[in-house]
């Protein structure tokens, strides 16, 4: 058995150099940037952090089981989370299977057809040059928040027109009358951040949104009504007042009112912001229209002046290095098994595609143990594997949650998380797999040692 290909050595990436190691599968790792930590490393070139971000899942919630963090804090910083990446790839040993500064450029099936059947070409770039090796399946944990959306607009605008993706740091906003084009969560942060800067900011905003506080009668809201979940109407009918209480009703401070229920789309972990139009530091304005030149006219016939437009529009998935066709790619993403599988089982994976609130590096650590466990099998006992696949063959679970999505391109790989891992770790169990807890490193050495 050749050795698997795995992209990326971000949290799903470590995850699954983890789960593989773990396993006793052979691997390489290729990771474009200097180290490991994904998009939490500020420095890397790929990265979207900016310097305020911090967590908006919380630390418990979030963390890899098998590795607390130290952080003491409930919502760390992504300084502190890059740390937290660094010490767990150095726990495990895991820096020594990643080839850094090196970039996959292509993967393409040896035989010229999809089914993978004699392995995979990885071609790479990097200090070595260009290189290629032949891997019998190939991880793909590139990521899935690092190619803009970059919206068209009718019209010029004569100012600058910046990306989240490349926002780093509030100085870019000082003394300049900044739109915010888009409140997602990014979007949110950033303008808390331009408030304090800017000569004026306003937020152009198509719909309606839920804000949830990150705390609730005094614990990270994450946190409450773990473990126990309430089915879908249930808990949008009680978390939709819970929040009406804490956080009021956004309307009055201009956001349209949401045309879906809580949870069809993500929620916005940000109070802040609606602290600032309290306090008068931003405005809510409708969605755009055109612009010209350092006007910007919006949808209702008003219109503002600008020198400097944040898109805080989204991203899109991205696997630039494989043929669509081998990820079974439809409209906005790849329609996978799991969010993992191509139905082919055609040797091609994919950890980290998954959008849920509150997931965490848990939920992606689970992931990659599927992944490994399947491999482990296609190795040890084909039979179960191939259980494995007439199960997928035969029926995909609802991974919904019985919540209705909105039908946007970034919620269309969207899961609920409790829906997500529960039928992720059933499905490990149906294969042979050693158990983390018969794992031969360090899970519970590292558990302890860090207690
Ligand atoms: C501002 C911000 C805040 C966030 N907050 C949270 C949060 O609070 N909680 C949460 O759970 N999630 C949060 N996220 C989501 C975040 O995407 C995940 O936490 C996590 O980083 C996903 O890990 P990943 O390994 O899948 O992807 P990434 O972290 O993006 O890592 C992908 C890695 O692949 C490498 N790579 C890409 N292409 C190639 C290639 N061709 N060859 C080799 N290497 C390649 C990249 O260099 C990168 O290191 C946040 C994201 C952002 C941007």
């Amino acid at each position: 058995m050749n050795p698997i290909a795995l992209i990326g050595a971000g949290p799903s990436g470590l995850a699954g150099a983890r789960a593989l190691s773990r396993a006793g599968i052979p691997f390489h790792g290729f990771e474009a940037g200097p180290d490991v930590g994904g998009l939490w490393n500020i420095d890397n070139p790929r990265s979207t952090m900016y310097e305020s971000a911090h967590l908006i899942s919380s630390r418990t919630t979030t963390e890899f089981a098998e590795f607390p963090m130290r952080s003491t804090a409930d919502y760390p910083s992504h300084r502190e989370l890059f740390r937290y990446f660094g010490e767990y790839a150095d726990e495990f040993g895991l820096r020594e299977h990643f080839s850094f500064d090196t970039r996959a450029t292509s993967v393409e099936p040896v035989d010229g057809d999809a089914t993978g059947a004699s392995g995979w070409l990885v071609s790479s770039t990097g200090p070595d040059g260009e290189t290629s090796g032949v891997y019998s399946a190939v991880v793909l944990a590139n990521g899935t928040l690092a190619e803009p959306n970059v919206p068209s607009f009718r019209g010029e605008f004569a100012g600058e027109i910046m990306h989240t993706s490349a926002y780093k740091s509030p100085k870019v906003f000082d003394g300049r009358r900044v739109l915010i084009i888009g409140a997602g969560n990014s979007g949110c942060d950033i303008a808390v951040d331009a408030v304090h800067h800017a000569a004026s900011v306003d937020m152009s905003v198509r719909r309606g949104y839920y804000f949830v506080p990150r705390y609730l009668f005094g614990k990270p809201s994450d946190t409450l009504n773990q473990g126990r979940p309430l089915p879908a109407p249930i808990k949008q009918f009680i978390d939709k007042r819970v929040l009406q209480a804490f956080t009021g009703d956004p309307v009055r401070f201009g956001f349209p009112k949401p045309d879906y229920r809580i949870y069809e789309s993500h929620p916005i972990v940000n109070t802040l912001i609606l602290n600032h139009l309290g306090q008068g530091d931003l405005r809510i304005v409708p969605d755009i229209d055109r612009f010209d030149g350092r006007t910007v006219h919006f949808s209702d016939g008003t219109s503002g002046e600008y020198d400097l437009v944040m898109l805080a529009t989204g991203y899109h998935l991205d696997y630039p290095f494989v043929d669509r066709a081998h990820l079974n790619w439809t409209s906005a993403s790849p329609k996978l098994y799991l969010n993992m599988f191509p139905p082919s089982f055609n040797g091609l994976f994919v950890l980290g595609m998954i959008e849920a609130s509150g997931i965490g590096w848990q939920g992606r650590a689970e992931q990659a143990e599927l992944i490994a466990a399947y491999l482990a099998a296609q190795r040890d006992a084909p039979e179960a594997a191939a259980a494995f696949r007439s199960r997928a063959d035969a029926a995909w679970p609802d991974l919904s949650g019985g919540y209705r999505y909105l039908g946007l391109e970034r919620m269309s790989y969207y899961v609920n998380k409790d829906a997500y891992r529960r039928t992720v770790k059933k499905l490990i169990g149906t294969l042979p797999v050693a158990s983390p807890a018969e794992a031969p490193t360090g899970s519970t050495a590292a558990q302890e040692a860090r207690a």
